[in-house]
Order: structure tokens, then C-alpha cells, then sequence
């Protein structure tokens, strides 16, 4: 199968919304969140939060049946079944947590289609009342990326990826994010890689900044039909990339690799163009 890894982030990427805020917002404890959110990072926040919840005589359920709710693009769900189905390893690098994201993907009907979400912890305690932990345990230790949240680094994340795949052989990532937390991971994509960012969010004002940093090829979407436009042409390129090379394996022992990689470069004709 196609020998691809697509490393999705969640909120704003998969979802339309943040589901930190989402889940918040719509039990009613927003003035809360923007009362304590200056004095504490964010994931502990949403443990503190999820306290105030459960006290003030909101359940599971309640929680629950606002993330069923969440908004997502309708092309989303076809678009990752359609990754999976051409061979695709899927996997989430996710600052929200494992609660929220099974939840919403196993509502969606897509939680085997993703082999590894890397995510803060989130698990219902025999209080019911959920908690929410930090991916990266600060209070020990820190990940020492300045910048990143202290709970969490998607670039050591993603080097890890990198590491794990590099014994499955020639492996391309396909990272598609929206937000600060993405340009980490992103700056860590090479030459083979492929980088989706969101058009007009920070990822993207980030990578326009300094276009040069990135080594990976970058092309930008806008909503869950673009993303499912780019991200399948993305592939399908990869793919027949691929197949090429094999059959020049088979073929000839000449070495075609420079047609190859100019023939991949030619199936983009909507890469981005940053301004500088
Ligand atoms: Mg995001
Ligand atoms: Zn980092």
C-alpha cells in the first residue's frame, strides 16, 4: 500500500471549531474560561474547568451530547475515508484531549481509521467528572521547546513519527494543521514531505513569515472540500510517484530519479504561492 502517513491535527483541522471551546462555550462557562485563562496554561485550565462542570451538576452526558454536536465540514469524514481506503496510515497529533477526540471520531463512525492519536489524556473518574491531563508532564520536567505550550511539543511528537516510520522505509508524511501549535511539527517536515496548512490561520501566517524555513512541499486549503481536493491529489501524485519508480525498477537500471522527482513536481499546479 501507499507508503504514506497523513498526520492530522484536530480542532480547526478535522472539526471546524476549537472543542476546548466548543464543549465550554455551549454548557455556558465562557466569562469562566476567560476569567482563569490568564492565570494558568491552558490544559490545566480545562482539568479546572471540567471541575467547575461536574460541581455545578453537569454530566458526562451533557458533555457528550455538545460534542456530538460539533460543527465539521461534510467532506471531511468522505476525505479521510477516502486516505484510508488508498492505503494511507492516518494519525492524530492533537492539544485537546483523548475524551473529546474518541468521542466526536467514534460518533463520526471514523475511530479505526486512525492507528495513533498522540493527545493530552482525558478519562471520566469514579466521581464522573472528567480530567484532563497534560500529553507532557511539566511538573516533572520540561520538553524543553520554548516554542510550544509546556504540555505539549508537536515537533517531538512528529520526530518521533519520523523515527518510527524511518524503519518502515521510504515513508512521506502528509501533515495538515491551523494553528500555532502546528509550525513546530511543520518545521520539522523534510524535503519528502508535504505540509497542508490552513489558509489565513496562525500556521499559515507563520509559514508566510519566512517561507524559506520550511522544507516540506506546502500546499494551503481553506475548507473540508479543499482539504479533500488537495490531500487526495497530494496522494494520488505520491502514488503514481511510486508506481513509476517501481516499474523503473523493473524496466531498466538506468537511473531515472531526476525524471521522477520533476515529473512530481509538475502534478502541483496549485502549490502555494506565499507571499513574501
Ligand atoms: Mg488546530
Ligand atoms: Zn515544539
Amino acid at each position: 500500500m501507499a507508503g504514506i502517513v497523513v498526520v492530522f491535527d484536530f480542532d480547526k483541522t478535522i472539526i471546524d471549531v476549537d472543542s476546548d471551546n466548543w464543549v465550554i462555550d455551549e454548557l455556558g462557562f465562557t466569562d469562566l474560561f476567560n476569567q482563569l485563562l490568564p492565570t494558568m496554561p491552558w490544559n490545566s485550565l480545562m482539568d479546572r474547568l471540567m471541575e467547575e462542570l461536574h460541581s455545578q451538576g453537569k454530566t458526562i452526558d451533557d458533555i457528550v451530547g455538545v460534542l456530538k454536536r460539533t460543527p465539521i465540514h461534510p467532506r471531511i469524514v468522505p476525505a479521510i475515508k477516502s486516505a484510508h481506503a488508498l492505503g494511507c496510515e492516518l494519525r492524530i497529533v492533537s492539544d485537546a484531549n483523548m475524551f473529546f477526540i474518541e468521542t466526536i471520531l467514534k460518533h463520526l463512525g471514523l475511530r479505526d481509521y486512525f492507528s495513533e492519536i498522540n493527545t493530552n489524556p482525558g478519562f471520566v473518574d469514579e466521581e464522573g467528572r472528567l480530567r484532563i491531563f497534560p500529553y507532557h508532564d511539566f511538573t516533572q520536567s520540561s520538553h524543553g521547546c520554548s516554542r510550544c505550550p509546556p504540555n505539549m511539543c508537536k515537533g517531538l511528537i512528529i520526530e518521533r513519527i519520523q523515527a518510527s516510520i524511518a524503519k518502515e522505509g521510504n515513508k512521506k508524511i502528509i501533515y495538515l494543521g491551523d494553528g500555532v501549535g502546528d509550525y513546530c511539527p511543520s518545521l520539522r517536515l523534510t524535503e519528502a514531505d508535504y505540509l497542508m496548512p490552513r489558509k489565513n490561520f496562525p500556521v499559515w501566517d507563520l509559514i508566510c513569515r519566512n517561507p524559506m524555513l520550511i522544507k516540506a512541499e506546502i500546499h494551503e486549503w481553506t475548507d473540508g472540500e479543499e482539504l479533500e481536493r488537495v490531500l487526495l491529489q497530494i496522494i494520488g501524485a505520491i502514488s503514481s510517484m511510486e508506481d513509476k519508480s517501481a516499474a523503473q525498477l523493473f524496466s531498466s537500471t538506468d537511473c531515472k530519479l531526476q525524471t521522477i522527482s520533476i515529473g512530481a513536481h509538475d502534478a502541483f499546479p496549485k502549490a502555494l504561492s506565499v507571499p513574501q
